[in-house]
C-alpha cells in the first residue's frame, strides 16, 4: 500500500515512486510500506492547501460547523480505536495500553477544540466615540505546515490539526518518517467525514526533503513544529525569509526537585520515588517533558536514590504485545546509539552509573529483546551542573542525579538549563512548594506530581524549549489572525490638510 500521500483529496504515491519500509522498533518486523515524498509532492500539497484556503468553502464555513466536524472526529477515533491503537503500537513499540491512553487524550483534544471553535468570535473595542464601531475579529492564518515527531505521533499531530481546523485554516501535515500510520488513519477519518478537498493534506518522508518546503515556501503562512532543538533552529531560520508565523515545541531537560520532607516517611518515599520512576522511564524516556534531571536534597539522597535504583532494576522491558511488558524499545538503532553515547560521556565526565548503561538484550522476562532497540533504565548519580549529561537532552531512559543544600540552590540548579519546558517540586510543606514553583522558569510546573497535562491548559516552553503554546485558548490563538475592523459610522471632513480652494 504505497498510495499514502493525501493531496487535494486524493490518495497518491510519491511523484518519484519512492517508498519506505516502516519497521516495529521492538522486533524489526515489517509494519508497512508507505510513500516517500520529495519536495515536489510537498509543493503539490502546499498548492492544494493554498487553493482550498483562497477559493474553497472551508474558511467561510461557520465556526460551529467546523467545531462539529472536530467533535465527529473524536467520535470516529473512539469508534475505530482498536485500529488506531494497533497502528500507534506497531510504529512506536509502546504498549497498546499506552497507545490507548494516547487515543483518549487525542479524542479529548478534538473535543476541546471542537467546543472552543465557536466560543470566541472576537470582541468589541471601545473607541471612545458613539460614531465608531470598533471590533476585533479572528480570521484563520491561512495555509499551515504542521511537522511532528515520532514519540507521540498522533497526539502531537492532534494538538496542531484540531486548532488549525477549528480556526478555519488549511494544512499540510508532515509526520515523522518513522511513525506515519496513525497520521494516515486520521486523514482517512477527515476524508470520510467530508472535509472539503485540499483542506487537509498529508506528506510522508524525511524532514530535509518532504518537510523542508513547509518552512521555506512563500505560500505557507504558518509553520508549527514539534521536535528537536537543532531542527527547530533550521525551521525558524528557513521561515524567516518569508516572515511566516512560527510555533516551536522543542526539547526539554526537566528538573524533578525533591525536598527531604517529600520522602521522610515510608508512604512519602514510596510516592515520590514511584513518580520519579515514571517521570524518567515512561515510554523509555522518549518524552519531551521527561523528568530526566533529578534534583534531590542532600540529606535524602542516599535513601531516595537507593530506592530509585531498586525500582529501576525491576522495570520489565519487552515487546508491546507481550504480557508483563512495562516499557518498550527506543525508536531506532541510531537513537539507541545516541542515548548510549550520552551515558558513556557521563561516565567519562566522572558520573556514576548506578544501574543500566547498556543495551537491553537477551530474555528480559517477556521474550527476547535481541531484535529490538532496547536500552536499560539508567540512573546516573554524582552528576554536576558542569557536566554535559545534565544539560543535553538524551531522550532515552536515563536520569541524572544532582543534590542541593537549600532552597536557593534547588532553584538555581532547576533553572540552570537552556530549556524550560517542564519541572516539578516535591515537598510536604505547601508554602515551600509554592515558593519554589513560583520561581521555576518552565512552561509547566507540577507540585507533588509529574506529568499530567490537560487540553484546557497551555503547553509549551520557556527559553529554548520553544516559541508559542499548544492547547488551551492560546493553542487556538496560534492559528488565528486578530483583525481590527474600525468602522466610522459618521464619516466627515477631518480638516487635517487645509483645502485652499481652486478648481475641482
Ligand atoms: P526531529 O527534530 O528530528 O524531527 C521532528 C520532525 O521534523 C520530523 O517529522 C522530521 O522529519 C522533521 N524534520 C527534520 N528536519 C527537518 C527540516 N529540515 N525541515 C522540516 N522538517 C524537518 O525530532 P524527533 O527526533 O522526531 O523528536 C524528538 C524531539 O522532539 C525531542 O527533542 C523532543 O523533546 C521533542 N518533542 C517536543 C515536544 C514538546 O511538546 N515540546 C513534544 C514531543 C517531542
Amino acid at each position: 500500500m504505497s498510495d499514502t500521500l493525501f493531496i487535494d483529496g486524493v490518495w497518491r504515491a510519491a511523484a518519484s515512486g519512492a517508498t519506505r519500509e516502516i519497521r516495529c522498533p521492538a522486533d524489526g518486523s515489517l509494519v508497512g510500506v508507505v510513500a516517500e515524498a520529495g519536495p515536489a509532492d510537498t509543493e503539490a500539497a502546499i498548492a492544494a492547501a493554498r487553493a482550498a484556503f483562497d477559493d474553497g468553502p472551508w474558511r467561510q464555513t461557520g465556526a460551529a460547523e467546523r467545531g462539529d466536524l472536530l467533535l465527529r472526529v473524536a467520535t470516529e477515533i473512539d469508534t475505530r480505536r482498536e485500529e488506531f491503537v494497533r497502528a500507534e503500537t506497531l510504529d512506536t513499540g509502546k504498549r497498546p495500553y499506552e497507545s490507548d491512553l494516547d487515543m483518549t487524550d487525542i479524542a479529548n483534544c478534538f473535543r476541546y477544540f471542537g467546543k472552543l471553535a465557536a466560543d470566541d468570535a472576537g470582541r468589541v473595542v471601545d473607541a471612545g466615540s458613539p460614531d465608531v464601531d470598533s471590533r476585533i475579529v479572528y480570521e484563520p492564518v491561512g495555509v499551515c505546515g504542521l511537522i511532528t515527531p515520532w514519540n507521540y505521533p498522533l497526539l502531537q499531530a492532534a494538538w496542531k490539526i484540531a486548532p488549525a481546523l477549528a480556526a478555519g485554516n488549511t494544512f499540510v501535515l508532515k509526520p515523522a518518517e518513522l511513525t506515519p500510520h496513525t497520521s494516515i488513519l486520521i486523514m482517512r477519518v477527515l476524508d470520510d467525514l467530508g472535509l472539503p478537498s485540499g483542506v487537509a493534506n498529508l506528506v510522508l518522508g524525511a524532514g530535509a526533503d518532504a518537510g523542508a518546503p513547509l518552512s521555506a515556501h512563500p505560500d505557507v503562512d504558518l509553520v508549527s513544529f514539534t521536535g528537536g532543538l537543532a531542527t527547530g533552529r533550521i525551521i525558524a531560520g528557513e521561515a524567516a525569509a518569508t516572515v511566516k508565523k512560527v510555533a516551536l515545541e522543542l526539547g526539554g531537560k526537566n528538573p524533578n526537585v525533591i525536598f527531604a520532607d517529600a520522602c521522610d516517611t515510608d508512604d512519602r518515599l514510596a510516592a515520590s520515588v514511584d513518580n520519579a520512576l515514571n517521570a524518567a522511564f515512561l515510554h523509555s524516556g522518549q518524552v519531551c517533558s521527561a523528568g530526566a534531571r533529578l534534583v534531590i536534597e542532600e540529606s535524602a539522597h542516599d535513601r531516595f536514590v537507593d530506592e530509585l535504583v531498586r525500582r529501576a532494576e525491576q522495570i520489565r522491558l519487552g515487546r508491546p504485545f507481550d504480557e508483563g511488558t512495562e516499557t518498550g524499545p527506543l525508536i531506532s538503532s541510531a537513537h539507541r546509539d545516541k542515548v548510549h553515547a550520552y551515558v558513556e560521556q557521563a561516565r567519562a565526565e566522572g558520573a556514576v552509573i548506578r544501574t543500566g548503561g547498556a543495551f537491553g538484550t537477551g530474555d528480559h522476562g517477556s521474550g527476547s529483546l535481541d531484535d529490538g532497540w532496547f536500552y536499560l533504565p539508567t540512573v546516573i548519580d554524582g552528576a554536576r551542573r558542569t557536566m554535559a549529561c545534565v544539560h543535553d537532552e538524551a531522550f532515552g531512559p536515563t536520569v541524572t542525579v544532582e543534590t542541593f543544600a537549600d532552597e536557593a540552590e534547588a532553584v538555581a540548579i532547576a533553572n540552570d538549563t537552556e530549556y524550560g519546558l517542564a519541572g516539578a517540586v516535591w515537598s510536604s510543606d505547601a508554602a515551600r512548594a509554592r515558593r519554589i514553583a513560583a520561581r521555576l522558569r518552565h512552561g509547566t510546573v507540577w507540585v507533588n506530581d509529574f506529568g499530567p497535562y490537560l487540553p484546557q491548559a497551555e503547553w509549551g516552553g520557556f527559553g529554548r524549549s520553544g516559541v508559542g503554546r499548544e492547547l488551551g485558548p492560546s493553542g487556538l490563538a496560534e492559528y488565528r489572525e486578530p483583525k481590527h475592523v474600525y468602522e466610522n459610522l459618521r464619516p466627515g471632513v477631518t480638516d487635517w490638510f487645509t483645502d485652499r480652494g481652486g478648481n475641482r
